[in-house]
């Protein structure tokens, strides 16, 4: 389906009207079995909810095609799928090259547990190719990156990135929940594999929780399907299918995130308790030109950093009305969050500690003139 555009696979990659009901929607299969006709006569190859369901299957034929890659798992939370991609790769005694800003949970997760069954990391600025090239050993088997970062918003040069990788032999990972498929597309780019949180702007309303792996390397994800059924961090139908109602939607509302970003990123910029504003599609992020190579927009993410320290990002987050104060990102509604004492705390003291004065927009498809008004009376002009 790879040959058709983004909008008509995301509306129809996946699933057919059913031949039985016509039903345009994938119906929600409830089943946690299914009758065979004679032992091991699988009907439609489904056997059992963990190994097997035809809801999820919907959902992991959507997800390939808008990263235009052959093979999908899900997972039941972006970590999940994370902790999958990290335990196929990687034995004790491997190392994995991590960006210095990486999401807090894929940092906890490799330093806290993997460190435990021997495996080493370093992290490195995403954004310097030199660097990440410098932190290669020779037991590096994977280069895991995020692009852009959260929450500072860091690109990596992705094609760049994909030929040190594969030149000391490692595979390159990346982490594509910001940017989404509509805006970036890695396997395309070069990486071997790219790993979501559908939490975010997949799922896209904030009312559902999931992971997936992509890949085009049909070994990998033999791995990936093995671990999935084995370990059995799968979706449930429902999850499944409100997740793949989220993605037909995803053009439009990443269009609607990126012009309503955009605008209140502008705006910030000229606004005198800011000190700084972080946003890949501003010229003077070291990251922009990179980022206009390899992305489509720039996202609905903006961080900005204030005069006045902790105690004036505490307050900016408190103040807001239509941002809503909470962590996550990516859904139809603006949030506003602080990174140091929110998704980042596990990070205090490490490398990858934030700065205190940085506030996190996950920037919602609402009125624009709405939500410049509510940062306005938020931040006091
Ligand atoms: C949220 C997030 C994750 C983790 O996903 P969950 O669905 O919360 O488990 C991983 N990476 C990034 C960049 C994220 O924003």
């Amino acid at each position: 389906m790879t040959e058709l555009g983004f909008s008509t696979r995301a509306v129809h990659a996946g699933f057919e009207p059913d031949p039985r009901t016509g039903a345009v929607n994938v119906p929600i299969y409830a089943s946690s079995t299914f009758a065979q006709d004679g032992v091991g006569g699988l009907r439609d190859g489904y056997e059992y909810g963990r190994t097997g369901n035809p809801t999820r299957s919907v959902l992991e034929a959507n997800l390939a095609a808008l990263e235009s890659g052959r093979h999908c798992r899900a997972f039941a939370s972006g970590m999940a799928a994370t902790d999958c991609a990290l335990r196929a790769i990687l034995r004790p005694g491997d190392h994995v090259v991590i960006p210095d800003d990486a999401y807090g949970g894929t940092f906890r997760l490799i330093d806290k547990v993997f460190s435990q069954w021997g495996v080493e990391h370093s992290p490195a600025h995403v954004f310097d190719v030199d660097a990440m090239r410098a932190a290669i050993r020779p037991n590096t088997k994977l280069l895991w990156i995020e692009t852009p970062t959260n929450p500072l918003l860091s690109i990596g040069d992705i094609p760049a990135l994909a030929d040190i990788a594969h030149a000391a032999g490692a595979k390159l990972v990346v982490d594509n929940t910001f940017a989404t498929p509509y805006l970036q597309q890695p396997l395309l780019l070069g990486a071997d594999i790219v790993t979501h949180s559908t939490t975010k702007y997949l799922g896209g309303h904030s009312d559902v929780v999931g992971g997936a792996l992509i890949t085009d390397d049909a070994d990998l994800d033999a791995a990936f399907g093995f671990l999935q059924n084995g370990a059995g961090a799968v979706p449930g139908p429902f999850d499944a299918y409100l997740t793949v109602r989220g993605t037909k939607t995803l053009a439009l509302r990443m269009e609607r995130h990126c012009d309503n970003a955009e605008t209140i990123a502008d705006y910030l910029t000229r606004h005198p308790a800011v000190s700084q504003v972080i946003y890949p599609g501003l010229p003077e992020h070291p990251g922009h030109v990179v980022a206009d190579k390899q992305m489509r927009r720039f996202g609905g993410m903006i961080s900005v950093r204030l005069h006045g320290g902790r105690e004036a990002a505490h307050e900016f987050c408190s103040r807001t009305k239509i941002f809503t104060l909470a962590e996550s990102l990516g859904g139809v509604e603006s949030l506003i969050e602080h990174p140091g004492a929110m998704t980042h705390a596990s990070t205090e003291g490490s490398v990858l500690e934030v700065p205190a004065d940085l506030v996190r927009l996950s920037v919602g498809i609402e009125d624009v003139s709405d939500l410049l008004a509510d940062v306005e009376k938020a931040l006091g002009s």
